[in-house]
């Protein structure tokens, strides 16, 4: 029997997660980029001596990375329990290497602490780093009234946390049925409210609610608008912790590369998809919304088809649906669904390398500085979708963690600041500049990096405009569309099409949504379709490779 083949568009994780998968279920798989390097926002810009990791830098749930590096061909551990008994005992890894063994031999993975350190506007902080007794010292510190109300804050968010992630978070929400089955429990939780109101019910502190809340931000998105679902986030860090790649984000990328070239995958660069080619029943080019419409290959630039059993993309929604995919044979729902969808905010993020003068930087590997404005700035950013004077950033300074990343007497870094998508009208062109030297200025003026403009060896940034422009995300979105309630399980777009047989999507535009976790989970679920549509052997589909704990 011949082998099945499939594409999949994009080498971002979700693609790279699902080309593995795909692979060791016996599809024949090559991988689709229309970059020159893998990884989509996760792609790695080396310049001057500095690596700089452009996207992801916060790894959380390290056994997601490790099912991955553990797949092995007819080994496709795709069913069984998602999170088995021992990762649910798992100690919070804290020192050592916290990859597992399938992972420490594509790369080094370690833990991060603290995970976070959160700086506010008068220059206090607060260090977050999963202990509980640290946890509850410096809240104390900061409101004593607000000790109790972390402790009921805790034990909402693991309840969350174990029916929103661990019970349904592989869950394809591909009917109404299937949503409305959960929507009792996501009430009884109080899952649905905003999250940053279900702060306010645990914590008096601004501080403090801040603390509590901002890490949507980190998938994109609002605070204020996020169903309180996501106070999982502090719950999945604290179980499984904080970790870091060595060699950055994008040596795990590399490796994964490297693995998907083992298992005799294939990638191919510099290669834009431009259309995925559509056939009917008799195999002729379908060109209306009757009958069967068969995604069957994709043209390239250039002209080149290329024919596959499976398509997948992992490009974003508007992009495979509005730009890729004809409009004479894709449902009217996604034209509606592009019009109106609600995009993630972006950011601007700015690379930089500075001369280390010896002083010891007073800062974490991650820090958040916050603004002097919350719940306004947000608003600005999600909703007035303006360009405020006062902003709040995200510091990434891996040199503190991994030298190499620098040439010798050097610092790489990058902070990322939450802007409003090209929604906005912003022309980038003109206002990024000024803007990313006031941002450089203020870090120098607060102290967080002194005489940062006399040590600067290099600066580069990038705007929404290169998300929109080199990684053909719809308005520039940074993060797919914006999490809130209406777009989230069954009104997020679905990982198997609905309209077209054999397309799959995957990634932070899809099912469940943004970040790396989510989209290797994406993987999952997508790669569980295919192998259902395709009748994968059973015993193909149980499997499970070496290394992943049993
Ligand atoms: C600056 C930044 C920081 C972040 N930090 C974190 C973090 O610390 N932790 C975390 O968990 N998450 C973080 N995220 C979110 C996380 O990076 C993303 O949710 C995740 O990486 C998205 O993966 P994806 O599979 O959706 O694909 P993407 O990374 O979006 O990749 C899609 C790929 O498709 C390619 N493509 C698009 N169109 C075509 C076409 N027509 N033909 C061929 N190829 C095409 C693109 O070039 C791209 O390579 C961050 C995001 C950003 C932007």
């Amino acid at each position: 029997m011949e082998r099945r083949t499939a594409l999949v568009i994009g080498s971002g994780f979700g693609g790279l997660a699902t080309a593995l998968r795909l692979q060791s279920m016996g599809f024949d798989t090559t991988v689709l980029e229309k970059l020159d390097g893998p990884g989509g926002r996760a792609y790695v810009r080396r310049v001057d001596g500095f690596t700089f990791d452009m996207g992801p830098t916060v790894l959380t749930v390290p056994h997601f990375i490790e099912e991955l590096f553990a797949l092995e061909p007819g080994k496709a551990g795709l069913s069984g329990p998602d999170f088995p008994p021992d990762i649910l005992r798992a100690e919070r890894i804290t020192s050592g290497v916290s990859g597992g063994p399938a992972t420490s031999r594509y790369v080094d993975v370690v833990p991060v602490l603290p995970f976070y350190r959160i700086y506010f506007d008068d220059g206090t902080y607060f260090d977050y780093d999963g202990d509980p007794q640290h946890t509850v010292e410096q809240i104390r510190a900061i409101e004593p009234a607000d000790v109790e109300g972390y402790h009921r804050f805790h034990d909402a968010a693991r309840a969350i946390f174990e029916r929103g992630f661990l019970e349904l978070g592989y869950t394809h929400f591909s009917s109404v049925q299937s949503m409305l089955k959960v929507v009792p429990d996501l009430l009884r939780l109080d899952a649905v409210r905003p999250l940053f109101s279900f702060t306010k019910r645990y914590f008096k502190s601004d501080k403090l609610r801040a603390v509590f809340s901002f890490e949507p931000l980190l998938v994109g998105g609002n605070p204020l608008a996020v169903p309180a679902i996501y106070a999982m986030i502090h719950f999945v860090e604290k179980t499984w912790g904080v970790h870091y790649a060595k060699g950055g984000t994008g040596a795990l990328v590399q490796g994964l590369v490297r693995k998907l070239q083992d298992l005799g995958g294939r990638i191919r660069y510099g290669a834009e998809v431009t259309s995925i080619d559509v056939v009917d029943a008799a195999g002729a080019r379908a060109t209306g919304r009757r009958g069967r419409r068969i995604a069957r290959g994709v043209t390239l630039a250039g002209g080149e088809r290329l024919e596959a059993d499976v398509i997948v993309s992992n490009a974003d929604y508007a992009h495979t649906y509005g730009a890729l995919v004809d409009p004479r044979v894709r449902l009217v729902h996604h034209d509606a669904r592009i019009a109106l969808a609600k995009q993630s905010m972006s950011v601007v993020v700015i690379y930089f390398g500075f001369r280390d003068d010896g002083a010891p930087l007073d800062l974490q590997h991650h820090n958040i500085i916050l603004g002097p404005r919350y719940e306004g700035l947000l608003t600005d950013i999600f909703d007035r979708k303006i360009l405020a004077k006062d902003f709040s950033q995200y510091l990434h300074v891996p040199t503190l963690t991994d030298p190499s990343l620098a040439p010798p007497g050097h610092h790489a870094a990058y902070t990322l600041i939450p802007v409003p998508h090209n929604g906005s009208g912003i022309d980038w062109s003109s206002r990024g500049e000024p803007f990313v030297d006031d941002v450089l200025r203020f870090l120098e003026a607060r102290g967080y990096i002194p005489n940062l403009a006399a040590r600067l060896v290099h600066k580069s940034f990038i705007t929404p405009d290169y998300f929109e422009h080199t990684l053909n995300s719809h308005l520039g979105n940074a993060f797919g569309l914006e999490p809130v309630l209406w777009q989230s399980a069954f009104f997020r777009p679905h990982n198997k099409s609905e309209d077209l047989e054999n397309l799959y999507c995957v990634g932070a535009g899809f099912q469940p949504g943004g970040g790396t976790p989510s989209v290797m989970m994406s993987a999952k679920i997508t790669a569980r379709e295919i192998a259902r549509d395709y009748k994968v052997a059973r015993h193909v589909v149980e499997a499970v490779g070496g290394g992943r704990p049993a």
